[in-house]
This record gives structure tokens, sequence and C-alpha cells, in this order.
């Protein structure tokens, strides 16, 4: 398969694409872009679910959001490494999408996983892009390179994505993790995420985004590097 996307979304978890930026990738798909999930494990170490079931509400959850391709490198969970390595596994994805957006995780961040994450996308899209390091497919670094906050830490964000219109449909998606997130359906060991208390965290979470933006529901987005842009926001399409 050759899929080619606008945006790549990096997961270090089946469920952390959700959790993190449902939403934003929900309005990019409304807006018509060709959105994709990479998660780089299947979430085996997880409390509750097995490997089978978390693909499938990964896939149920791709459906929801509307994205176009949803994929899995298979990197160990809880042993996420930024090695030569496990960016040699990385980089023939990144090769194949060839995004114009990569979106991954932050750091720091209480889960090892979403840090080693966050090292390993941003080495390999580096690497990615030099001719001679050899892989599968053609040479490409995406020139644009996001990240996000899977626990919500309260950083000061970039960027501010108003989702108020897509919140439904992430919750939908989250509740497509029917093992994962509070359910009182699913019998299994009790876990914060799986919590109400964690349920109640994502609207909180989205609402105080929102409340910074004078907007009911949004979610950040970081960039280390300068953000370049033709004209400040706000004269977009204003002549
Ligand atoms: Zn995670």
């Amino acid at each position: 398969m050759n899929t080619e996307v606008d945006v790549l979304c990096v997961g270090a978890h089946p469920d952390d694409v959700e959790v993190g930026i449902g939403g934003l990738v929900h309005k990019l798909v409304r807006a018509g872009h060709n959105v994709g999930i990479l998660d780089l494990t299947r979430g085996e170490m997880g409390t509750r679910g097995s490997i089978e079931e978390r693909a499938a509400e990964a896939q149920d959850a791709a459906r929801i959001l509307g994205v176009t391709v949803r994929e899995n490198v298979g990197l160990p969970d809880g042993a996420i490494t930024n090695t030569h390595e496990a960016q040699g596994l990385v980089i023939p994805y990144l090769r194949r999408f060839r995004p114009k957006v990569l979106i991954a995780p932050h750091e720091p961040d209480r889960h090892p996983d979403h840090s080693a994450a966050h090292r390993l996308i941003a080495d390999a899209n580096y690497f990615s892009g030099l001719a001679k390091l050899e892989s599968e497919g053609a040479p490409y670094r995406c020139p644009r390179v996001y990240f996000y906050r899977v626990y919500g830490e309260s950083v000061q964000p970039q960027m501010l994505f108003d989702i108020t219109q897509e919140f439904p449909v992430k919750l939908r998606a989250l509740q497509a993790f029917r093992s994962q997130f509070f359910n009182p359906q699913y019998e299994g060991a009790p876990t914060y995420v799986a919590s109400e208390a964690f349920w109640e965290s994502i609207r909180s979470r989205a609402a105080y985004w929102g409340s910074r933006a004078g907007v009911e529901f949004a979610e950040p987005l970081y960039a280390i590097e300068p953000v370049i842009l033709a004209v400040p926001p706000g004269l977009e399409g204003v002549v």
C-alpha cells in the first residue's frame, strides 16, 4: 500500500492520539485533510484488554474519527527506546506516508513510553531525510513537526484549536476503546485511566483549554521550532 497523508499523528499506545488530539484529528478530517494514525506499540502491557481487543478498538476509533489509515509499528509496550534499531523500524512509515505535518507525543510525560516516543519520532524524522540512510522508501523529512501531551500537563501551548464541534466525536472515539476507559459494562481490573475521574478529566481539560481561548472546548499543540506563517493569525483570507 502506498498511502501518502497530509497529517500523520503518532501515538506510543493505541488511544494516545485520541486522548491528546482526537478533536483536532476529526477537525482536520472534516476540513478535507487526509489524516493517518501510527501507533508505535500494541498496548500489550495494559492492565485491561487483550492485543486483539485493542487492535479492534483502535480501528473502530479510526473509523469514528474518519482517518484514512491506522497502522502499528509493533514496538514493545513499556520499552520504547530511541535507538537506531527503533528508528529503522519507524523510518519506512515516514517515507511511505510522507506527511506534510507530523504530530507526536511531547515530553516530559509521566509515562516513559510517551517521552521516548517524542525523542524517537523527532530523531527518526531527521534521519529519514538523509539520502544515504538505507531503508525502504525514498528519503523524506517532514518539515513541520508538532507535539501533543497525552496526560495534559498544564504547560503553556503555542497553539490552541477550537474543537467545540468535534468534541462529541472525540468522546465517541474514546468510547470505542471499550476496555480502556470508564465503562461499567466492561469487566476488568480497575485502573486510573478506566476510572470515572479520568473520564471526567477529558472534558475538564478540553474545557480548561477552551476557557483560555474563549470557546467551549479546545486542544493544545506544542511547537519547539518557531512556526512560520504567511500572515498573522486573524488575517487569513482577508485582503
Ligand atoms: Zn500512552
